[in-house]
């Protein structure tokens, strides 16, 4: 079944943007990156709209694996390799403050629980000291890990998020303040001045695209330059035999897992083992990468 783990079908479809609306910004995707953009418009004091080709969170917002944790997508050492100690010192701060925001705003859908880095081999092993070393310089909590996952580091500050539940709270927070959010209203067209959906136009000034998967469609011009990456998770009914308590980073990150409070584990990873074949807008899964998983 082709459907998230996180989908409790509940959601109440937004309604199609039909007809013409008017707004200083239209913003394009209602995932995480869209609906936070819409947030800060109207705490600017902005008129916005945005328009979501399926449903919020419909995109790797709502279908990812749960993880937040603090930082950028390389671990913290090569951060300050890349761009400094002072500019990784800032970013780690920023976004393991702001887990621990989202977790006291929405407890049930944020929680800080740790997160474990496991290491694959004596080469990740070596990189994990680093990574140790680096964000205690810093002055961030971490802490050497030995346990029946393996060997490697514990962050204390990272956690777990529910992740389309997250949007799918932020968007209804949005339509209690009257935002104008819709949904089944793919973009067709970005012109000077307005931006066209199937059966509407938005009138506005600037636009934010939004869009992670499938860039290339929304702005044509970018081809060549961007490039869409399939990414492929399973989950279980509930597994009671194991537990894991907290999310688990193993294998640099090419194959990780969590154990949800209902006991079933999501996973993901192995992309590694189909490089090429992953560089697609197809996001049907594969046999190859579902058999790694398994
Ligand atoms: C399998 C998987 C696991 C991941 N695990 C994690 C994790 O554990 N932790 C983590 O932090 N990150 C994870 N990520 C990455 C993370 O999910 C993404 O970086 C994030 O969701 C991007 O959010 P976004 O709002 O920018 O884009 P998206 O979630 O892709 O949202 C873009 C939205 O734009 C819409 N859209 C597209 N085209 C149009 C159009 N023409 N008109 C209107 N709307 C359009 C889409 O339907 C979509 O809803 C994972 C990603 C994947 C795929």
């Amino acid at each position: 079944m082709n459907m998230p783990i996180w989908d409790d079908r509940t959601w109440r479809p937004l309604p199609k943007l039909t007809g013409t609306q008017r707004a200083d910004v239209c913003v394009i995707g209602l995932g995480a990156s869209g609906l936070a953009a819409m947030e800060e418009l109207v705490a600017q004091g902005v008129s916005g709209v945005g328009v979501e080709a399926a449903s919020v969170g419909a995109g790797a917002a709502g279908r990812n694996g749960g993880f937040v944790l603090a930082g950028l997508a390389k671990f913290f050492n090569e951060t300050v390799a890349q761009f400094g100690e002072e500019a990784a010192r800032a970013i780690y701060r920023l976004t393991a403050d702001e887990i621990q925001r989202q977790a006291e705003e929405m407890p049930a859908i944020v929680r800080v629980t740790g997160s474990l880095r496991i290491a694959a081999d004596a080469a990740e092993q070596a990189d994990c000291a680093k990574h140790l070393a680096a964000l205690r310089y810093c002055g961030f909590a971490a802490e050497p890990y030995a346990g029946p996952e393996g060997e490697g580091l514990l962050l204390p500050t990272d956690g777990v998020i529910q992740p389309l539940h997250r949007v799918r709270a932020v968007a209804q927070r949005l339509r209690t303040r009257e935002v104008r959010l819709y949904e089944d209203s793919p973009v067709r067209k970005i012109v000077p001045g307005s931006v066209v959906t199937e059966k509407g136009t938005v009138f506005c000034d600037s636009v934010i695209v939004a869009v992670d998967g499938r860039l290339e469609q929304v702005l044509p011009e970018l081809a060549g330059r961007v490039r869409t990456a399939r990414l492929q998770m399973l989950a279980t009914a509930p597994a009671p035999e194991v537990s894991f308590s907290r999310p688990v980073y193993f294998r640099q990150g090419y194959e990780y897992w969590q154990q949800l409070p209902d006991r079933s584990i999501a996973l993901g990873g192995f992309r590694d083992h189909a490089e090429a074949e992953e560089w697609t807008q197809v996001d049907f899964p594969t046999e190859r990468i579902q058999a790694l998983q398994e």
